[in-house]
């Protein structure tokens, strides 16, 4: 199989439905753009009739004057969509090298996506690529590659976070037992010890306060697979 981003034949209303995708209007949020521009888009992206550039994210644009223009241009903003997760993605427009890698996109999909879209190939197709040797493979497949190791990364630092916080699950049951012993038997530990745990146990509360939003489907169902 080859894996390619070239740019799919358009026409002209084509070509200028992919120039007027990342451009948000006068006065318009992001979330309006998205919402003006996403059942077409969707749709473009179902039917590959988006140019290589605009294939994997979207990054915003606004119309801006530009001395010694009569018109105004569209200047990429610090905005993308990514489409493997369908989020809004802060990118910083300075670090973008442009076409096939952006590295903002990618430090997303490795960090903090929850879509696995960007992968072009799956389990079985990786593991076979992997074996040959990587002259052998063009450029497409190489970064269908990366990108699929972008995924894993994300992956395994997922499940890794979960077993934390279940570590931490298991910690602060620990602790809330020994609480109650302390209550029971006030001698059992000293006072600096009892304090410590209990400075220990708000830390742990507060960070799995803040993270239970973060498990997703994807993470769970993997965690299930390797648990
Ligand atoms: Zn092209
Ligand atoms: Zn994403």
């Amino acid at each position: 199989m080859v894996y390619t981003d070239n740019c799919p034949v358009l026409n002209d209303i084509e070509w200028r439905d992919n120039c007027q995708f990342p451009v948000i209007r006068d006065g318009e949020t992001p979330s309006n753009w998205k919402n003006q521009i996403w059942n077409q888009l969707v749709n473009y992206r179902n039917n590959n009739k988006l140019t290589d550039y605009n294939k994997r994210y979207l990054i915003a644009r606004k119309m801006e004057s530009t001395e010694g223009f009569s018109y105004r241009m569209a200047v990429k903003v610090n905005i993308a969509i990514c489409y493997s997760c369908n989020q809004f993605v802060y990118v910083d427009k300075r670090v973008g090298y442009e076409l096939y890698h952006n590295y903002k996109m990618e430090e997303h999909w490795r960090t903090n996506c929850t879509g696995n879209k960007n992968c072009d190939i799956c389990f079985k197709e990786y593991m076979e690529l992997k074996q040959k040797p990587e002259v052998e493979s063009d450029i497409y497949t190489r970064l269908a590659i990366y990108r699929y190791e972008l995924r894993i990364e994300n992956l395994i630092n997922r499940v890794k976070h979960i077993r934390e916080t279940a570590k931490k699950i298991r910690a602060v049951k620990i602790i809330q037992q020994k609480w109650i012993e302390i209550m029971y038997k006030p001698d059992g530990l000293k006072a600096k010890e009892l304090a410590e745990h209990y400075k220990l146990l708000w830390a742990v509360r507060e960070e799995m306060r803040q993270r239970a939003g973060t498990l997703d489907f994807i993470s769970l169902s993997f965690l299930k697979k390797s648990w």
